[in-house]
């Protein structure tokens, strides 16, 4: 590491890797804090939320789509062409009362450096359920994940039900029918949230079910998951649900824990807050990029391009 970093990014999907070639590009050298490989897909992975994504359709310049991991590599590599240095570590914490900033790392490391890039997007919400997190660990039906985990011997030819009615929810409901016997998708009113297409996917398959206006009360089973305990958001009335797996898709929470104390605004949302077409923070020198500070598109594509904004903003600060 340098004694003082032009650039340190933190994070390492779209935003992060974005920031990173255009930063490189620009002769700042800068160094690229990727996060440590997790084993659930609960906390932010190095990559981010892409390496849990099979096909990509909507990303620019693949026609033919492209996995998420592979996209990801394909964004390493480019970054790395232009000098972009590399550290396989978490920020703990950070100090952005004083020039040069100081962020703690999980390696027990300071690193100095005049501009900071936060793009350390967002992880997967939990229902907060009684036995949720029991079966969760060790495999025990329930997951967050459909694409890491729904292919697994387990779901094959089985009933699994979804919880959630957005984009995430019905394109992990639309997954499952590749596996599952039948995939009953939970939600807590009587129309999704999701875009047009991803809800016609759903209509049109056999395999998948909406389940209207129901809330899930518990997970039930005592190894794995036998069933799900429903309540009807209109009646009241409580029902089981028998299936061999739960897959969450309720949305996302920005990964800002390791922000706490350093002064940076969040907005109400909890994500930070950028001024006006800008990635520029409330503090100067540091900006932000992709899902962290955006609660509303949260797409790949316009990840990267905050990306692109934040390292332009970067250098004209360091060059101001
Ligand atoms: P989201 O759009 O915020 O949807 C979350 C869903 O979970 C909503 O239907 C919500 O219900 C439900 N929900 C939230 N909390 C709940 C709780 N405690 N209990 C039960 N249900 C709960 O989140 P998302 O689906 O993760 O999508 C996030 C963003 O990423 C969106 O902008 C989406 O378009 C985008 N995205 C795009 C793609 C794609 O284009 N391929 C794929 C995935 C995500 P209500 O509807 O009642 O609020």
């Amino acid at each position: 590491m340098s004694e003082i970093e032009n650039v340190v990014i933190i994070g390492s999907g779209p935003a992060g890797w974005t920031s990173a070639i255009y930063a490189a590009r620009a002769d700042l050298n800068p160094l690229c804090v990727i996060g440590v490989p997790k084993s659930t897909p609960s906390i932010v992975l190095p990559g981010g939320q892409l390496m849990l994504t099979t096909e990509v359709e909507n990303y620019p310049g693949f026609p033919e789509g492209i996995t998420g991991p592979e996209l990801m590599a394909g964004f390493q590599k480019q970054a790395e062409r232009f000098g972009t240095r590399i550290l396989t570590q978490d920020v703990v914490s950070c100090d952005f009362s004083k020039q040069p900033f100081a962020l703690t790392t999980s390696g027990g490391e300071t690193i100095f450096t005049k501009t900071v890039i936060i793009a350390t997007g967002a992880t997967a919400n939990w229902l907060g359920l009684e036995n949720e997190m029991r079966l969760a660990m060790g495999g025990g039906g329930v997951s967050a994940c459909a694409v890491c985990d729904g292919a697994l011997p387990v779901y094959r030819d089985q009933p699994v039900a979804v919880v959630g009615g957005g984009d995430s929810a019905l394109e992990e409901a639309s997954y499952l029918t590749k596996f599952a016997s039948e995939v009953f998708i939970i939600h807590r009113r009587d129309e999704f949230r999701a875009s047009k297409v991803m809800q016609k996917r759903i209509f049109d398959s056999s395999k998948a079910t909406p389940v209207w206006n129901k809330t899930v009360l518990d997970v039930l089973g005592e190894d794995s998951i036998t069933g799900i305990l429903l309540k009807d958001t209109e009646t009241g009335e409580e029902s089981t649900l028998e299936v061999k797996g739960m897959f969450v898709a309720i949305g996302h929470t920005p990964a800002t824990t390791f922000l706490d104390g350093s002064g940076i605004e969040l907005d109400d949302k909890g994500y930070i807050a950028l001024h006006t077409r800008s990635s520029a923070t409330n503090i100067k020198g540091v900006f932000a990029a992709g899902d962290v500070a955006d609660s509303h598109y949260r797409q790949a594509i316009s990840a990267a391009g905050m990306g692109c904004i934040a390292a332009l903003d970067a250098e004209s600060y360091l060059v101001e």
